[in-house]
């Protein structure tokens, strides 16, 4: 560790200008902690944030995928705490908006996240209010408990959905999130997922995490043969724009088509309106977290050996930059970068 008031970490100056430098520990306001970071996932988001197509104000530390330990805390916070192991919701939300007083929080008007709109996990230390703690056992790894993040983005996603049990699913995507969504389809009923992807690499990874069958993406036609009426429950996992109409033929009448990967803002798709009136097709999507971590936390912790083998890629924070250019080139599943390795 560095000396008493200063720490490293990643700092974003401006888009594609980051720079692992010495900078201030953060300080605890009087309802936060500060936590030693153990590890800290990167995503999608990582990757937009980096190129500055995110809503981010720079400078900025990022990291929102994040676990670690509390070693202070603010005036209203127990000290008791201190020592204690967590993992951290990112969500910021004040609160008092119509959609936060609708129970709406990741639609809050105010909306923003640890490592997204303010500093975050990419660093030795960082503040969290402690209203977004949750408590983690202590022979937790920090890894699994930073994969909860991105797993109570799923768990929301299926909050919104109605799953019946034995029914079967089509995703498209087989990066960490299409994987994460079909390990909760599959815990909650569904029969038998299938994935497609342009990688090999990632459908092997697909069919090794339990996928029943793995397409690539020019093949899709044989879906036709794996389900002849469809599939009840179809998911975009990739936000390429262009898969909502590969996507939409495949629902089955009386079926759901999620939209959870993040499309370019401003990005178009063609759709035929009379398929999804025809098949009565419900389409839905999902944002991010809603009061769904600490039910993510529970099924991490208890299906822990089904979500370890996602993380593929353990890096120092030093290496912040190549571990954006793994994910922009789907390197690996889930990549994570640990501060214990610091030197
Ligand atoms: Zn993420
Ligand atoms: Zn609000």
């Amino acid at each position: 560790m560095t000396s008493m008031n200063k720490m490293k970490a990643v700092v974003l100056h401006s888009p594609q200008d980051a720079v692992v430098e010495i900078v201030e520990k953060p300080d605890a306001g009087d309802d936060d902690v500060i936590v030693r970071v153990g590890a800290c996932g990167l995503c999608g988001t990582d990757l937009k944030i980096f190129s500055g197509e995110y809503l981010s104000p720079y400078p900025l530390i990022p990291g929102h995928e994040l676990a670690g330990t509390i070693v202070s805390v603010g005036s209203h916070v127990d000290s008791t705490l201190i020592g204690q192991r967590v993992a951290v919701d990112p969500t910021l939300a004040c609160g008092h908006c119509e959609f936060c007083q609708d129970a709406q929080f990741n639609h809050c008007e105010s909306w923003g996240a640890i490592g997204d709109t303010v500093n975050g996990g990419f660093a030795e230390f960082t503040r969290v209010p402690i209203a977004n703690v949750y408590r983690i056992k202590d022979d937790m790894p920090f890894n699994l408990a930073a994969l909860v993040e991105p797993v109570s983005c799923a768990v929301w996603a299926l909050e919104r959905m109605r799953i019946r049990p034995g029914s079967i699913a089509l995703i498209f995507g087989a990066g960490p999130m299409g994987l994460i969504l079909m390990k909760l389809l599959e815990n909650a009923g569904v029969m038998r997922a299938t994935v497609v992807d342009t990688s090999v690499e990632r459908l092997t990874v697909a069919r090794n995490h339990g996928a029943h069958d793995v397409l690539q993406s020019d093949t899709v036609s044989h879906l036709q043969d794996l389900a002849p009426k469809g599939f009840d429950l179809v998911v975009d996992a990739t936000g390429n724009p262009n898969v909502l109409s590969i996507a939409l033929p495949w629902v089955r009448k009386a079926g759901q088509l999620l939209l959870f990967g993040v499309s370019p803002q401003g990005a178009m798709a063609m759709v035929e309106p009379y398929l999804i009136y025809h098949n009565e097709i419900t389409i839905l999507s999902s944002m991010a977290i809603n009061h769904s971590y600490g039910r993510a936390l529970n099924i991490v912790e208890t299906r822990s050996n089904d979500f370890r083998s996602l993380i593929t890629h353990e890096l120092p924070l030093s290496d912040y930059v190549k571990a954006i250019g793994m994910v922009k080139e789907g390197k690996g599943i889930k990549l994570q970068l640990t501060m214990d390795t610091l030197g």
